[in-house]
């Protein structure tokens, strides 16, 4: 996974152990068994690193995944029993791996014998056959020869007030009844059923079908609306990855003197400032400038650069964040984009 070149980058990142086990222990709790889960693990693992991650959640006793592509398939293929791809379609099926039909017209370009799950469309109309072509999609796919294994959908709002999010499980309880008719009409053994991520198993407060896809609780990030998740224990979740830093030099900011790109902070007394070995290129996004507060409370003083960033400290290390919430929050963006945003270069540690 490293990239020649960038072993010497002085960021780091740090897998917090103890949270992780803490965070699947909670959702184990509420879908009443650990083979009931389906560890997200597409992007990097959301950029806590892809085979770091697959192997925490299999010393955990995981034994179901979902990935992305084929090349993350391919590194985590045996720590797991059973592997989801969301979105590529094969040339060479890995044996213990799942592919997603996506879309009705994509069923011929798949490899005879293909193991695959239908996604289905309930209302996100993002991708996913609808409840119309759900018929023609199993006669397809039979004649093709591809395997179908499951039916599965995908919830656009599960965290959010509105009773789409009930809609949306109401629409896949009738594809779910016809898939089930379909698949007894036709002779086929059973189908693997599943609709929650995170946000809709916590929403719901149980597994509602065979298995749930869960990403951003696993990795502690889950951030909802708290009157409506109240006693659902998503307080209880930790953060499980933080991005440390090293310093390449310090020196006193005299009063009035600016710091950094444009020159947009400057000093009102003398002031210690310490420059760290992170920036924008290793995916410290670029709009927590001159806004976010470290854990540690010291303060990114103007613009971040590329590959570094001005502190008011002069520490040797120091943590930049512990919860990708509260950066995301001084960027006006969300969690996933500030995890996914860090460089698979960047070295991680098990804590
Ligand atoms: C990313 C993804 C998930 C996980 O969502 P979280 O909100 O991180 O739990 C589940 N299912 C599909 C299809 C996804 O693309």
């Amino acid at each position: 996974m490293l990239a020649i070149g960038y072993n010497f980058a002085m960021a780091h990142i740090n897998l917090n152990k103890k949270s992780f086990f803490n965070n699947l222990d909670i959702i184990t709790q509420v879908t009443s068994a650990k083979d009931k889960i389906a560890v997200v693990l597409k992007d990097n693992a959301y950029g806590h690193g892809l085979v770091e991650m697959a192997s925490l959640c299999q010393e955990y006793g995981i034994k179901k995944a979902v990935v992305r592509n084929q090349k993350e398939a391919y590194h985590v293929k045996d720590f797991f029993e059973n592997i989801l791809v969301l979105a590529e379609i094969p040339d060479t099926p890995i044996p213990n791996v799942v592919y997603t039909l996506n879309d009705i017209n994509a069923i011929k370009l798949f490899p005879k014998n293909t193991r695959v799950e239908i996604k289905t469309d309930s209302g996100m109309h993002r991708n996913g056959v609808s409840i119309d072509q759900l018929e023609n999609t199993f006669t397809l796919c039979r004649e093709h020869g591809l395997h179908v294994e499951g039916v599965f959908t995908h919830h656009r709002s599960a965290d959010e007030l509105s009773t789409e999010w009930f809609v949306q499980e109401q629409n896949f309880k009738k594809i779910k009844e016809k898939a089930q008719e379909i698949a007894q009409n036709m002779g086929m053994k059973h189908l693997r059923f599943h609709s929650q991520n995170s946000a809709a198993l916590f929403r719901a407060g149980e597994c509602l079908h065979d298995m749930v896809r869960v990403g951003i609780a696993i990795y502690g990030c889950l951030d909802v609306n708290e009157t409506l998740y109240k006693d659902k224990n998503v307080d209880s979740l930790k953060p499980v990855l933080s991005l440390h830093s090293s310093k390449l030099s310090s020196r006193i900011l005299k009063a009035g003197e600016r710091i950094g790109y444009g020159g947009i902070y400057e000093a009102e007394i003398d002031m210690q400032v310490g420059n760290y070995d992170v920036g924008y290129a290793d995916g410290l996004l670029r709009n927590g400038s001159n806004n976010f507060t470290t854990p540690q409370g010291h303060k990114i003083l103007g613009r971040i650069s590329m590959d570094n960033v001005n502190l008011d400290c002069a520490e040797e290390e120091i943590c930049i964040f512990d919860d990708a919430n509260t950066y995301a929050r001084s960027c006006g963006t969300i969690g996933y984009e500030v995890l996914t945003s860090m460089r698979e270069y960047i070295k991680r540690s098990v804590v």
